[in-house]
This record gives structure tokens, C-alpha cells and sequence, in this order.
């Protein structure tokens, strides 16, 4: 057990849910509120759990909260481009400096998951209602322990291949939807000293983020993104180095 409980900033763009009556209708509370309470029932007391919306004040990033957040979820889709450049730089530095990030669903098209990932992250789409089955390709992942092999997503967006990312550091998961499609829906990347999973369950208009099963995979996700030990060496900047450094004596 840590020495103090992890700290989480739960961030969401929060638009549909004023906009959409459907999506209200499924998430009275915003998604947000619903993935944060997810994750204070399956952490409990090892994690302190805060949201943060598009419409606060630096998107309710500020430094304080910056500093003070281990592990950071992500889900935007109409509002990515309203997230300011400045704060898209802010988390990305924490995320160098080894914050994790759970990136969810449409977040793919994300400033801040395009940034890390340096690639377009475009997919193929459909909303059809399709049946979504949710693999685990590792069994052995942190991210994958307790939850159902295969998980089935009863009616979802369908996301397919090809997804334009960099070739993940692990592929947790890859799912399979009833038009045949597949995709590789839970891929984990390392950037700098953070950790990064993108995990695509989560569309807005149906009530994914009540699965048991998926509310589990989140708690795995946000467990394995935080790194209460990191790697000390200072990688902010390019030190000019003597020959025999490292055998001089402090
Ligand atoms: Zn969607």
C-alpha cells in the first residue's frame, strides 16, 4: 500500500451530456461523475478521485491540480479543439515527468493523445449498434487481471482498424464487432517516465461506463498508470558531460 492514497484527476469535456438529451438520459451525472465514481468503488481508500470539465477555468487544470495528479483519465470527442494548446503542453510535460494517462474512446482524436503519440490516430467508424467482444491478447497485464475473457459490449460504436498509431508498447486487449470488424482497443504506451493506456469503450449513448466489468478495467488501467517510484535522472534537459564523469567521486 502507498504511504498516501494515489491521486486522480478524472477530466472530461463534458458537452454531450448539456447538449444531447439522449446522452443525458443515460448520464445524468455527466460521464465524468460516472467513470469517477467507477474508479472510488474499485480503488476505495488507495485513491482520491477529483473531476475536471472543459468549461472550468483551464479546463479545471491548473497547476495545482497538475502537480497533484498521479493518474489523469481523458474523455473528449466535439471538444477537442476547444482544449487550449497551453494546457494540452502542461499535461503532456506531466505526462514526461511520469504522470499516467488513461486515454478513453473518442480521445483518440485528442490534442493530447495525438501529441504523445506524434501520429494522425484515425480509425475506421460506424454507429450501428453493433456487438462489441473485448479479447485479451495479454493475460498476464496488470490491466487484464479480474476481468471477464472474453467482455461483451452489447450494443456499441464500432471502431475499426486501421487505427494510425505508433505500434503500441503492449496490446492488452483487441475487440471484435458484429460487422467483422477488429481493433486494438486496449494498447498501452510508455512516454518518457509516464505511462499511457488507451482503452476505446465509451461511447456516449450507451451505458458503458455502468459495466461492472469495464468500471474493473478502469480501476486495472488507472492502478498500472501510476508509478509511485520513478526514475530519477533529471531528462528536462541535455547536460553537457566531462569524459570520466561518473567515476569522479561527489
Ligand atoms: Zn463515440
Amino acid at each position: 500500500m502507498p504511504d498516501h492514497p494515489l491521486q486522480v484527476t478524472v477530466w472530461g469535456e463534458n458537452l454531450h451530456e448539456q447538449r444531447h438529451e439522449k446522452v443525458r438520459t443515460v448520464y445524468p451525472e455527466g460521464m465524468h461523475n460516472a467513470i469517477a465514481d467507477a474508479l472510488r468503488d474499485g480503488l476505495g481508500s488507495r485513491a482520491e478521485v477529483r473531476t475536471a470539465t472543459l468549461d472550468q477555468p483551464q479546463h479545471g487544470l491548473t497547476d495545482e491540480v497538475l502537480d497533484n495528479t498521479d493518474v489523469m483519465t481523458w474523455w473528449g470527442h466535439i471538444g477537442h479543439q476547444m482544449v487550449a494548446d497551453e494546457i494540452v503542453s502542461k499535461v503532456q510535460q506531466r505526462v514526461l515527468e511520469g504522470m499516467g494517462l488513461i486515454v478513453l474512446h473518442s480521445a483518440h482524436l485528442s490534442k493530447i493523445f495525438q501529441r504523445l503519440m506524434g501520429t494522425r490516430c484515425t480509425l475506421r467508424w460506424r454507429e450501428a449498434d453493433d456487438k462489441e467482444v473485448i479479447w485479451t491478447v495479454a493475460p498476464t497485464h496488470p490491466i487484464a487481471q479480474g476481468v471477464p475473457q472474453p467482455m461483451i459490449i452489447p450494443r456499441h460504436e464500432m471502431y475499426g482498424e486501421f487505427f494510425d498509431i505508433p505500434v503500441p508498447d503492449e496490446v492488452v486487449f483487441i475487440s471484435n464487432f458484429s460487422g467483422g470488424e477488429v481493433f486494438r482497443s486496449g494498447c498501452c504506451f510508455h512516454r518518457g517516465k509516464g505511462r499511457v493506456f488507451y482503452f476505446s469503450p465509451g461511447h456516449e449513448t450507451y451505458p458503458i461506463y455502468f459495466q461492472p466489468e469495464i468500471r474493473k478495467t478502469l480501476c486495472n488501467a488507472v492502478a498500472w498508470a501510476h508509478q509511485p517510484e520513478l526514475f530519477s535522472v533529471d531528462t528536462s534537459q541535455c547536460p553537457m558531460t566531462p569524459t570520466g564523469w561518473f567515476e569522479q567521486s561527489a
